[in-house]
């Protein structure tokens, strides 16, 4: 039987009509309009079709955005005066610094020096550490807290579940197991995470009840590697060649998806799965950002 379908596309639209009316109800009830800057160091095309997404997101839901594009060989020094700038900028709640920055400029300096009650991508050490130890504000990184998000809103709660999560990058495999073993909604699972030092992968991954695979690795999780009736997240995003295509590519994910689909009790899709839950968790975070500016939420 073939598994159920779940749509990050559908839940990107869910969560962003939600994050619409708080927007607007912040505008009308408080007079706040949530601020996102977005800086992008140079002029690399998926970085500023990436930059170009995120505002045209943010616009559509109300969010006021401000990109600043600064040359490729802008200093570290004038960036870090720029992100200086936006922290203390009562306008803005959430600073994006659009990664990879260029060789000459320290990526884990910038980061730092973000405020952490502005880190809406949840990178900078402070977030990390609060979200590592459960306690105080932070931001949840988007990428994982998509993960989450789609689990729980497509009925598959990870309470009590065994989550396998196949990868141990600090932008998903890791900050999402800390995610999944938190208390409460979106958390209290048991997790076990996978790196390519794990011997007998597939030994693993056939023990979960839920399976995330977060490796870069095109279409590698194969049928025999998942048991029946396993919920599979796949935040695999790759580009394969395929002559056969126009544009003499296609993109798929980790996971082998018309294999895996057969087997699975449901399945998130690549493209339309994890990809546009990142951005909306970002303006998710912006919108909380503001919240708690105003005293609103903690
Ligand atoms: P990284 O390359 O940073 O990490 C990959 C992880 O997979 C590593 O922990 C690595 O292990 C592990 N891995 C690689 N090969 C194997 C293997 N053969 N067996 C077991 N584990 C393996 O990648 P990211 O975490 O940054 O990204 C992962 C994928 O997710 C990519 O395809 C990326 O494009 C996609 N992505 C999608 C996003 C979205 O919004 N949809 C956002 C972010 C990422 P080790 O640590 O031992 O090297």
């Amino acid at each position: 039987m073939s598994a159920q379908i779940i749509s990050g596309k559908d839940i990107a639209a869910e969560i962003r009509a939600e994050l619409k009316e708080s927007v607007a109800a912040l505008a009308a009830e408080h007079g706040l309009v949530p601020g996102l800057a977005t800086v992008l160091v140079g002029a690399d095309p998926a970085s500023q079709m990436y930059v170009g997404m995120k505002n045209k997101a943010a616009g559509e839901m109300g969010i006021h955005s401000r990109q600043i594009t600064l040359d490729p060989d802008t200093s570290e020094a004038e960036l870090l005066g720029v992100v200086a700038g936006l922290n203390a900028d009562e306008a803005i709640h959430g600073i994006l610094v659009q990664l990879p920055l260029p060789g000459h400029i320290d990526e884990g300096k910038v980061i730092e020096a973000i405020d952490p009650a502005k880190d809406v991508d949840g990178f900078h050490p402070v977030s990390v550490g609060r979200l590592a130890t459960d306690s105080g504000a932070f931001f949840p990184p988007c990428t994982p807290a998509g993960v989450v998000e789609m689990l729980v809103r497509s009925g598959h709660d990870p309470a009590g579940k065994h989550v396998v999560v196949v990868g141990r990058s600090n932008i998903v495999g890791r900050p999402l197991a800390s995610l999944l073993i938190r208390k409460g909604r979106g958390g209290d699972a048991t997790v076990t995470v996978c790196h390519s030092r794990t011997p007998d992968l597939a030994a693993v991954t056939r023990t979960a009840d839920i399976l995330v695979v977060a490796m870069g690795r095109p279409e590698m999780i194969t049928a025999e590697m998942v048991s029946a009736g396993t919920v599979v997240i796949d935040v695999g995003t790759n580009r394969v060649d395929d002559p056969a295509s126009e544009r003499g590519y296609r993109v798929c994910g980790d996971v082998l998806f018309d294999e895996v689909k057969e087997v699975a009790a449901a399945i998130s899709p690549v493209p339309g799965g994890v990809g546009p839950m990142t951005i909306t968790m970002l303006l998710a975070n912006t919108v909380t950002s503001a919240r708690r500016a105003a005293g609103l939420d903690d």
